[in-house]
């Protein structure tokens, strides 16, 4: 079977903390590994990325590290030990006094939630609207009633909440930094503002992370086009999504934000709930199943696993279930391509400007991968761009980019159909890109004598122009 070319995002946590249980999740497909900063402390972070890049180093992987900001996110206050159980059509109080029906910590809450608005507890398992205000006290009534419990997370779907930086997400970017993490999460961004300023903050802490915009709240979704232009990478947050939308347009969404993200050739991430029963029993329903499957026909780069390996009691099995529901749902995407069914989707978007010469060489390259019996496009790509560029027209064959920076390396592993390799010395003359193609991927088992490469690069690379030339090549003896 083919290598797969969708990545698998896994979030490591208590279920995933052992040197030995991270060797099987890498060797069982993890190809990102995800800290989730709303949780854990910095120490056992600081434990779980040195196993993993020790692990990477010794196996020889490329394996980036995404830490996942908490950002601004409301959480109930202190509660009695049981919870506090709300039953539909009673009023409750919500404010800071600790003897509130609804304590909340947070003064902000209490300057942004006005009547007429809902306040969702509990991934909206139990919704309120709010009916007055009285000083810096709200009441409201229980519309979908349940029991609540301490520092349960809330939605503000109808509130106009301005997008803040905490102290904790702070100290988190830098520990991300610290821990020179390839990617940096950024929830409840509204705004290409507010994804510049989470990479104002990674380089405050003097570190330069790409930015993964989580699309997670209805003003992200109405600012969609300019939040792609201004993210490294999105991520389809299902999760909180769910529950600042209405949940019947969560599958559309997903569409759209992938498609945005392949016009620009943005990697796309679909998270939250692929695998959610897998916390609990060794097999997925067969809804999971299909799921995961649809992300891959959507066309995402990625597909995360949650709790699923985080805290789940089969992290592994999660992960080898994922691998396996990817692989065979790529199998009927060729199937049906030979068939003749799709034909090349357009990808408008770099049809101009600065970069129109990179995207229709890269088109090029996919043409030529399908008329020509190409086994590998190989692509010298010292920022990742061009990856990303040839990625986004799906090819076939395996992408191979070659770099000789070993965090663009990293980063590149998001892409889909992109397995980054790492050069140690750069090619000073086209020739001598080639050359070294070709010795690498002979060495590694990718390429044979007698094989059709693509190769694709920028010259004169002493330049270091955009790419700008491709080179049908047959490996050497
Ligand atoms: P979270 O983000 O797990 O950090 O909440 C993902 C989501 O909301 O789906
Ligand atoms: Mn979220």
């Amino acid at each position: 079977m083919p290598t797969r070319r969708a990545k698998i995002v896994a979030t490591f946590g208590p279920s995933s903390a052992e040197p030995q249980t991270i060797r099987t999740l890498l060797a069982a497909g993890v190809d990102v590994v995800r800290l989730n900063l709303s949780h854990g402390d910095h120490d056992t972070h600081r434990r779980i990325v040195a196993t993993v890049r020790a692990e990477a180093q010794a196996e020889e992987r490329v394996v980036p590290i995404l830490m996942d900001l908490m950002g601004p996110r409301f959480r109930l206050g202190r509660l009695p030990e049981s919870g506090r159980t709300l039953e539909a059509g009673q009023r409750v109080t919500i404010s800071e006094d600790p003897g509130a029906d609804l304590p909340i910590d947070e003064p902000e809450f209490l300057d942004h939630v006005e009547p007429g608005e809902r306040v969702l507890i509990d991934n909206g398992l139990v919704e309120l609207l709010i009916e007055s205000r009285a000083g810096r006290e709200l009441s409201a009534t229980v519309v979908e009633g349940g029991t609540v419990t301490t520092r349960k997370g809330i939605n503000l779907p109808d509130s106009e909440i301005p997008f803040s930086i905490s102290e904790k997400d702070r100290a988190d970017a830098a520990l991300a930094v610290e821990l020179e993490a390839e990617y940096l999460g950024a929830s409840y961004v509204g705004s290409a503002a507010d994804v510049e300023a989470i990479r104002a903050l990674g380089r405050e802490q003097g570190g330069d992370i790409p930015v993964i915009a989580k699309l997670e709240r209805q003003r992200a979704i109405q600012h969609l086009g300019e939040i792609v232009e201004a993210a490294d990478a999105l991520m389809v947050a299902r999760g909180d999504l769910g529950v600042e939308v209405p949940l019947h347009q969560v599958p559309v969404l997903q569409k759209k934000i992938v498609d945005h993200g392949l016009r620009r050739g943005t990697p796309v991430i679909v998270a939250t709930q692929m695998l959610e029963s897998m916390m609990e029993h060794p097999r997925p329903t067969r809804a999971e199943s299909s799921d995961v499957a649809n992300a891959v026909f959507d066309g995402a780069d990625a597909l995360m696993l949650s709790g699923e390996t985080a805290a789940g009691d089969y992290p592994i099995e999660s992960v080898r279930t994922m691998e396996r529901i990817i692989c065979e749902a790529e199998e009927h995407v060729r199937e049906r391509r030979h068939a003749g069914a799709e034909p090349q989707p357009l990808r408008p978007s770099w049809t101009s400007g600065r970069f129109v010469t990179a995207d229709t060489v890269a088109a090029s390259a996919n043409f030529a991968a399908r008329r020509l019996p190409v086994t590998r496009i190989a692509a010298f790509s010292q920022s990742g761009f061009t990856a990303r560029l040839i990625s986004r027209y799906r090819p076939e064959v395996e992408i191979v980019m070659f770099t000789t920076d070993a965090v663009v390396a990293r980063q590149a592993q998001l892409i889909w159909g992109v397995t980054p390799v790492l050069l140690e010395t750069e090619p000073g003359h086209h020739d001598e890109v080639v050359d070294s193609v070709d010795r690498t991927l002979v060495e590694r088992g990718l390429a044979e004598p007698g094989d059709c490469l693509i190769v694709l690069m920028g010259a004169p690379i002493a330049e270091r122009p955009l790419t700008n030339l491709m080179r049908v090549h047959l490996v050497r003896e």
